[in-house]
This record gives structure tokens, C-alpha cells and sequence, in this order.
């Protein structure tokens, strides 16, 4: 007879009690998120809030991908790191952080950068995928991957004091990264947070934002942003949401678009 093995380690399903009560996760839920294999592409500012929370979660299988080093000046945001990890690779250092907030969680740390390693590859088999980058190639690099695989990819991006966040899925109707951006700016206007500076809390709210979408889009709860961008402006206090669609003939989705119905 072929005995299945629980789904729980001994002792590990109190630790989600309170997203059992909530109507929308129940225990359903909270299995959906346990057999979950989520892609990280970064653990940095974005990477650090979505990682704490997804771990804290009990997403089964989280793969972080990053080929930095901790940094005195990541402190600032970062907040997965600490002093202590300095010159550490930043996917170990968030394996350690992570460990300590849920050991139930497997950690798969791979200190690569996108480019260097398939991104089909790492994007197959996976329920979800985030893109935590600060770097349009690697961002497009990931979207092309997860377009072709039909694995949805909640994308943040933060610079100064203002936020995005919106999910990717053309299998499903919604655009791509390739139908709102299709082409990569110069290299002299890419502005990252080196060159730009950012807010330090502000990585937590829009990280926090794709923590939580990426909750509600593994446990089928309430109304995914497919098809919105939403934007935050810290300095102000104000969040706006804007319509996108895809582009017909986009050159990354075209061929695997399916037009909802
Ligand atoms: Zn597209």
C-alpha cells in the first residue's frame, strides 16, 4: 500500500493558524501554499520583504536567485541582511535569515546572476515567479522566460520615493513585461537605486505588496492585479492603479497569448 507522506512536519501547522481562520486561505489555502515552488530573482531591497513573508507564509520551496554580496549600504533597506553578513553572498545570507523565521521552508539559494544560468530552466515546474531585479535585462530576460512557460510572474520596481507592482501572466489574458516595455533603453537611463538613491522603507511597501499578491495568487484568494499596474508615491502618500493591456504581436507573448473569454 502506498502511504502518502503528510503534507506537515510534526508541530508546523499552528505556526499558520491565522491564515487558516481567514476565509479566503482556510487549510486549503495554506496546503496550496505549502506545495507552492516560488522563483525570487533578487534579494535585495524588493527581495528581502517578499522572501520574509513568503518563508513566514509556509511556501514550500522558495528558489532565490542573486549574485551580489552584502554591502554596508544595503543596511539601509535590506533588511533581510545584517551587519554581521557583510561580504556575504546575498542568497546565503537570506538562506540564513530564512531558516531562522521558518525551518519548514526549503531554501534553494543559487548566487547567479540571471543571464548566467537558463532562466527556462529555473522557471519550469514553478507555480510562481517574482522579479525582485533592479536591472531591465535581467527583468526581461525572466519575462521571457515565464511568458514561454505560462508561469505568472508578479513584477516590482521601485526608484527614489515611488513604487510598481503588477502581475504578468499572458497565459491568462494579461499583458507581459515585453507589451508595456518592449524595447530596453539606453544604458545611460537605466537608473538604479546606486545611481538614483531610495527611500528605506519604501522596498517594504511595494515588497510587502508583492508578498501579499503572491499569497492571494497561490491561494486563488480575492482579485489578482492581471491587467493593473499599481503605483505608490511615498512622498505623497498616494497609491493610483492604471489599465494595461497587452500589445497585440508582442514579440515575447504573441505566440502564447490566449485572449480571455
Ligand atoms: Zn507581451
Amino acid at each position: 500500500m502506498n502511504i502518502q507522506a503528510p503534507l506537515y512536519a510534526e508541530g508546523e501547522l499552528p505556526r499558520y493558524e491565522r491564515h487558516i481562520l481567514l476565509r479566503e486561505i482556510g487549510g486549503q489555502g495554506q496546503a496550496r501554499l505549502k506545495q507552492a515552488r516560488v522563483l525570487v530573482i533578487g534579494a535585495g531591497g524588493l527581495g528581502a520583504p517578499v522572501l520574509l513573508y513568503l518563508a513566514a507564509a509556509g511556501v514550500g520551496q522558495i528558489t532565490v536567485v542573486d549574485n551580489d554580496k552584502v554591502s554596508l549600504s544595503n543596511l539601509q533597506r535590506q533588511v533581510i541582511h545584517s551587519q554581521d553578513r557583510l561580504g556575504m553572498a546575498k542568497v546565503e545570507s537570506a538562506r540564513c535569515t530564512l531558516m531562522g523565521v521558518n525551518p519548514y521552508t526549503t531554501v534553494v539559494p543559487l548566487e547567479a546572476r540571471l543571464d548566467a544560468v537558463s532562466a527556462a530552466d529555473l522557471v519550469r515546474g514553478k507555480t510562481l515567479a517574482i522579479d525582485a531585479t533592479d536591472n531591465l535585462p535581467s527583468r526581461h530576460t525572466l519575462n521571457a522566460a515565464c511568458a514561454a512557460a505560462g508561469v505568472p510572474l508578479i513584477s516590482g520596481a521601485i526608484s527614489q520615493w515611488e513604487g510598481q507592482v503588477t502581475l504578468y501572466d499572458p497565459a491568462s489574458g494579461a499583458p507581459c513585461l515585453a507589451c508595456l516595455f518592449p524595447v530596453l533603453p539606453p544604458d545611460d537611463l537605466q537608473t538604479t537605486c546606486t545611481s538614483a538613491g531610495v527611500m528605506g522603507a519604501l522596498p517594504g511597501i511595494i515588497g510587502a505588496m508583492m508578498a501579499a499578491e503572491a499569497i492571494k495568487e497561490i491561494t486563488g484568494a480575492g482579485r489578482g492585479l492581471r491587467g493593473r499596474l499599481l503605483l505608490h508615491d511615498a512622498l505623497w502618500g498616494e497609491s493610483r492603479e492604471i489599465a494595461v493591456h497587452r500589445t497585440a504581436g508582442c514579440a515575447v507573448c504573441g505566440a502564447h497569448h490566449k485572449d480571455p473569454t
